[in-house]
């Protein structure tokens, strides 16, 4: 049965398509069966695999609004992990799933079909805590935060804990914390360092020991439609992504 990761964080900017798109690479390098479920308009997670966004004969919304499998919309990819695609109509879904029955376990209801061919199921929420969140949230099993290196990096964050305790209450009495991943990290200055140890008072050993640094390679490899491990092996982006991949596996064991 896969376990179902939500990468949340209601900020924009602060790496949760980057740590979807290449955690999902590096542990489906691992051997494990991934799916990635792109569940942000911007479809930047789908485009990040190469997919595009503009020739799709179904995605994400069509799940949402008009009741198609997962199996219907999705795209397997040569990087050995499948995609559950977005594009820019799942914008719409937003609004229409306000009226819509059940509107908040749709996704759940979705992957409940699917969940016993992969080992994880990670989705890329958008930046908001609207329904595509909530969606995302009863579905899964645990919330990987990312947290970006900046000063303000806590701000919002109570927000996403409140939306979190509402899940529990009233839709996902399981829904875990999986982690904290602190990203876009500059070892050159004390900003960065005081961030860190400010995020590791607030959570305790939840935040990973691995810490992603702010490198371009990072930033180059969705132009090219391909996760940091094919696009540069070698770079520090795909070694630091795989050493996340690995303490997932390792909090997964225990
Ligand atoms: P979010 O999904 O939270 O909005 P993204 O993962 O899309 O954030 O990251 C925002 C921008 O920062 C993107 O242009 C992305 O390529 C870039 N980025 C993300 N992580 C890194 C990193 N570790 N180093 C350099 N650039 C990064
Ligand atoms: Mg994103």
């Amino acid at each position: 049965m896969a376990k179902i990761l939500a990468i949340a964080n209601q900020k924009g900017g602060v790496g949760k398509t980057t740590t979807s798109v290449n955690l999902a690479a590096c542990l489906a390098a691992k051997k494990k069966r991934v799916l990635l479920v792109d569940c942000d308009p911007q479809g930047n997670a789908t485009s990040g695999y190469g997919i595009q966004k503009s020739e799709l004969d179904g995605t994400i919304y069509d799940v949402l609004i008009n009741g198609q499998g997962i199996d219907d919309v999705l795209q397997k990819t040569e990087y050995r992990v499948d995609v559950v695609p977005a594009n820019i109509e799942l914008a719409g879904a937003e609004v229409e799933l306000v009226a819509a029955i059940s509107r908040e376990t749709r996704l759940k209801k979705a992957l409940d079909g699917v969940r016993e061919r992969y080992d994880f199921i990670v989705i890329d929420c958008p930046p908001s805590l609207g329904l595509l969140t909530l969606n995302s949230l009863a579905a899964a099993d645990a919330v990987l935060m990312p947290i970006q290196c900046e000063f303000y990096a806590l701000e919002g964050v109570s927000q996403l804990m409140n939306t979190i305790r509402l899940v529990r209450d009233n839709l996902n009495p399981a829904l875990a914390i999986e982690g904290v991943v602190m990203t876009m990290y500059d070892s050159r200055t004390k900003l960065a360092a005081d961030v860190v140890a400010e995020v590791r008072k607030n959570f305790g050993n939840i935040v990973y020991k691995t810490l992603i640094p702010r490198t371009v390679r990072l930033s180059e490899a969705p132009s090219y439609g391909q996760p940091i491990l094919y696009y540069d092996k070698r770079s520090k982006g795909a070694e630091v992504y795989m050493e996340l991949a690995k303490e997932v596996l390792k909090r997964e064991k225990k």
